[in-house]
């Protein structure tokens, strides 16, 4: 199944968005017929305009209003990033405007700051002033208003704009009116700006946020758009012949024309382009540029009858031009990023991920799965606080096509990140988020019969996988019930795409737990066989974990869901020993020295005189502590850290930020040495699976509570 995601589609109408603007600024059809151009480059390409805006405001307002000072601050953000890039476009036609003469006609001071804040101090660059007024603006409604009124005060501006733009002529015929907008015009040269354009458009990215999405509506939103899109061109036409334009930039049908394409791209989908973002901001910004680059070189080569005579020509060059001179932008910015990053090299805490090792380790359980069982990949808790999406990514380039994760939100962090293939959440959802399963492809899990009346109920087409319980006690439809596992298949609008079951003790070896295994194996075989036999197709079938593949490799079902052993960890160390297999932690944690000092036989180190030195010792401190995932007993539950290839005794209680090792005798540690926690240096090692003995517990959890702040840096 093709993965849909989220904003793939409106990343890539941006492109398509940014060719309109360079075809409004050099009339592509000129050379044809100036009916069809105006249509295209003056009625047309306007929608880009209006596209973008309500981009902002769906990403800036699209959330519910209660969380005004996130949305505040989420202004404040966007406004010095628009206006930084805007003072870089000014900064970059400043040698224009010279040329030009701009500087030599006279203007008052208040006329420059006019051009600043509305017109732009260039004929294209008016959107950036316009855009951030305009969110102002809405921002401010919103403070005020409800979400209709919002729309309403912003529709009454566009109405006031459609008056002194392409609706002019009417109001040139009204006294009163007309010399309201003369007075409009002395400070704005047109009213498609911040104050009376940008506004309505925003607060309709912000609603089109804000009504559920029918993504089986595309059909729909396309056939909306299309009518809306004939409406406007014959709007256009229509006051174009009848001369009432001043300028020919807002409609009254690029209304519905402008929320039934955003509609229709976010139905639409498809994996995000995010690279698109940057190219074609800056391919709005730099086409000016490269029209006189490309008259210039047109003129140096003689090539002028080639490349500006043709209008279709010139706006292709045009366009090829700017967006290879945006890439050159986009890249150079990434290399400049790229080498900062090196440059700062994490100096606190940080888990180096071997992504090496993990497909070593795909390699090594693929072996032991019968032809035909392919790997449903456990991404489940950051995949076990390894990162989840560039783990995912590294397991889909290494050819595995299903993923589960726990709950919808690891599934669409996922999705945001690009990842396709098949994503399973295990865990339950509540029935609020179940347009989120739609609209990201993620397939649900079914975990009872009254769940699957409940999706069922929701109104929306679901893939799910069914969930049986054959002792684990945990979730799904227990296997003795089978009346009611055969319910869960006959629901007409949950398309079941598998049917699986949990082993709850496949890790044991010892002969209770392999006759409760295999008890669960026989339930699990006799319910699909039910199944099968009721004439329902259960799909891909099934039921290992890491243990469950270890322990018993001679099953063979469809699928399996490896999680620890993917990342090289088995439970506790006497199973990683006793196991077959070379699995390759994924995983090394580490730390740095910030200080070295003596303490003298006697003296206390840290928190609550839990330890105190029985000689004169060299004790490190080191910059990590439980808020980072370090157990906080671990002090007393005879916990080492690695520095300098040798083990070195954690003293004194684990603080939030920050713990303490003995390194007496350790050669020459300083400041800045590297301390590993889980990993290898030199000849010494310390697993996930030791640390976990030392607190009894599990790797899973060891590696699940690596902290947040704890930068991933993969190798
Ligand atoms: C977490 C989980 C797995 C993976 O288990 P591991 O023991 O880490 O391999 C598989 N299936 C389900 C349902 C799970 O919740």
């Amino acid at each position: 199944m093709a993965a849909k995601l989220g904003y793939g589609g409106v990343d890539r109408f941006r492109l398509a968005a940014a060719l309109l603007v360079v075809a409004n600024h050099t009339g592509p059809l000129s050379s044809y017929s100036l009916t069809a151009d105006f249509l295209l480059s003056g009625v047309l390409a306007r929608l880009a305009n209006a596209f973008f805006f309500m981009v902002s405001g769906y990403f800036l307002f699209g959330r519910p209003r209660d969380d005004r000072r996130q949305e505040r601050a989420a202004l404040g953000r966007f406004l010095s990033r628009i206006g930084l890039f805007y003072a870089a476009g000014m900064l970059l036609y400043l040698p224009l405007n010279v040329y030009d003469g701009y500087f030599a006609s006279g203007k008052g001071v208040l006329s420059y700051a006019e051009d600043i804040a509305f017109n732009g101090t260039m004929y294209h660059l008016w959107y950036l002033p316009a855009v951030m007024l305009g969110m102002c603006i809405v921002y401010g409604l919103r403070g005020v208003l409800s979400d209709r009124w919002t729309l309403g005060a912003s529709a009454f501006l566009y109405a006031l704009g459609l008056l002194g733009d392409s609706y002019y002529g009417l109001t040139a015929k009204a006294g009163v009116l007309s010399s309201f907008y003369d007075v409009l015009f002395e400070g704005f040269h047109y009213t498609r700006n911040g104050l009376f354009f940008a506004p309505l458009y925003i607060a309709l990215g912000a609603l089109a946020a804000r009504r559920p999405l029918r993504p089986g509506f595309v059909r729909g939103y396309a056939g909306m758009l299309l009518i809306s899109s004939g409406l406007l061109l014959a709007e256009g036409k229509a006051l174009h012949e009848a001369g009432w334009p001043r300028h020919d930039s807002m409609y009254a049908a690029m209304v519905p024309a402008a929320y039934f394409l955003f509609r229709l791209l976010l139905a639409w989908g498809g994996a995000e382009r995010r690279l698109l973002r940057p190219i074609c901001a800056w391919m709005y910004v730099l086409h000016p540029l490269a029209i006189v680059l490309l008259r210039g070189i047109a003129e140096a080569t003689g090539l002028v009858p080639f490349l500006i005579r043709n209008s279709l020509v010139y706006f292709l060059s045009v366009s090829v031009l700017s967006a290879l001179l945006s890439m050159a932008v986009v890249c150079l910015d990434r290399l400049r990023k790229r080498r900062r990053k090196t440059g700062n090299i994490p100096s606190r805490a940080w888990a180096e991920i071997d992504l090496g090792h993990l497909e070593h380790n795909i390699g090594a359980l693929g072996s032991l799965l019968p032809g035909g069982t392919q790997m449903m990949a456990v991404v489940k808790a950051d995949a076990y606080g390894h990162g989840g999406v560039p783990i995912a990514k590294r397991l889909y380039k290494a050819g595995v096509r299903f993923f589960a994760v726990a709950e919808v939100d690891e599934g669409i962090a996922l999705r945001r990140g690009g990842l396709r293939g098949d994503i399973l959440v295990l865990g339950y959802t509540p029935s609020h988020r179940l347009t989120d399963l739609v609209r990201f492809k993620l397939m649900q899990t079914v975990v009872s019969a009254d769940d699957a009346e409940r999706l069922q109920a929701s109104g929306h087409r679901l893939a799910v996988h069914v969930k049986i319980d054959t002792g684990m006690n945990r979730l799904g439809e227990p296997s003795g019930r089978i009346e009611r596992v055969l319910s869960m298949y006959r629901h007409s609008r949950l398309r079941v795409a598998g049917t699986f079951s949990h082993l709850a003790a496949a890790d044991g070896t010892e002969p209770e737990a392999v006759a409760f295994t295999r008890g669960q194996i026989d339930r699990f075989l006799r319910a699909v066989a039910e199944v099968r036999a009721a004439g329902f197709d259960p799909g891909p079938v099934h039921l290992q974990s890491s243990y469950g593949i270890l322990n018993y490799p001679e099953l063979r079902f469809d699928l399996v869901r490896p999680g620890i052993a993917l990342y090289g960890l088995l439970a506790n160390e006497r199973d990683k020993k006793a196991a077959g297999i070379d699995l390759r932690p994924v995983l090394a944690l580490k730390a740095t020295v910030t200080r070295v000092e003596t303490v003298r036989a006697g003296e206390h180190v840290g928190y609550g005189m839990s330890y105190a030195a029985s000689r004169d010792s060299v004790v490190a401190t080191v910059s990590i502590g439980y808020a980072d995932g370090v157990p906080r007993e671990l002090s007393e539950r005879g916990g080492c850290v690695l520095v300098r290839g040798r083990r070195a005794p954690i003293v004194g209680r684990i603080c939030m930020d920050q713990m303490m090792a003995d390194v007496t005798g350790i050669g020459e540690v300083r400041p800045g040495d590297t301390v590993t926690l889980i990993g290898a240096d030199g000849d010494e090692c310390i697993t996930a699976e030791e640390v976990a003995g030392w607190t009894g517990t599990i790797s899973n959890e060891t590696v699940t509570s690596i902290g947040a702040r704890v930068a991933r840096r993969y190798v």
